[in-house]
């Protein structure tokens, strides 16, 4: 049951996920990670840097390994770390401007909306500085 609702109203549910302890440990995980793995995370359509942005965004591609225990209800955190992708907020916040409009992006996968979008984001941002 809860799997179901959780991918029929998709968006709701992770806005809950979004603010959950769960997530907040994911996140962290994910930039030590990174870090860990010798790659200073950045934006992924401007390249500014953690340590230049202060925080960056992890946007999700997709949100499998996500879901509620289903014994306890609390979330689950098991997004492969390639599902997750820094960018900083200005160009979150783009992104999600595009992706959640629903027009163009009707019907596609997220990852692949995700990735035609940043596409465009980072044409865009490479004309602004030569
Ligand atoms: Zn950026
Ligand atoms: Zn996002």
């Amino acid at each position: 049951m809860a799997r179901l609702s959780l991918t029929r109203t998709g968006s709701t549910d992770y806005r809950d996920y979004l603010r959950s302890p769960a997530w907040g440990f994911r996140r962290v995980r994910w930039f030590r990670d990174a870090r860990a793995r010798g790659c200073e995370p950045a934006c992924l359509v401007c390249q500014l840097t953690l340590d230049e942005a202060g925080s960056l965004d992890l946007h999700h591609l997709r949100y499998n390994g996500v879901g509620r225990d289903p014994a306890t209800g609390a979330w689950r955190a098991r997004e492969a770390h390639e599902d997750l992708m820094p960018m900083c907020r200005a160009h979150h916040k783009q992104l999600h401007a595009s992706l959640d409009a629903r027009k163009e992006y009707l019907g596609w996968a997220r990852r692949r909306a995700t990735v035609h979008i940043v596409v465009r984001l980072i044409r865009r941002h490479r004309k602004k500085t030569p």
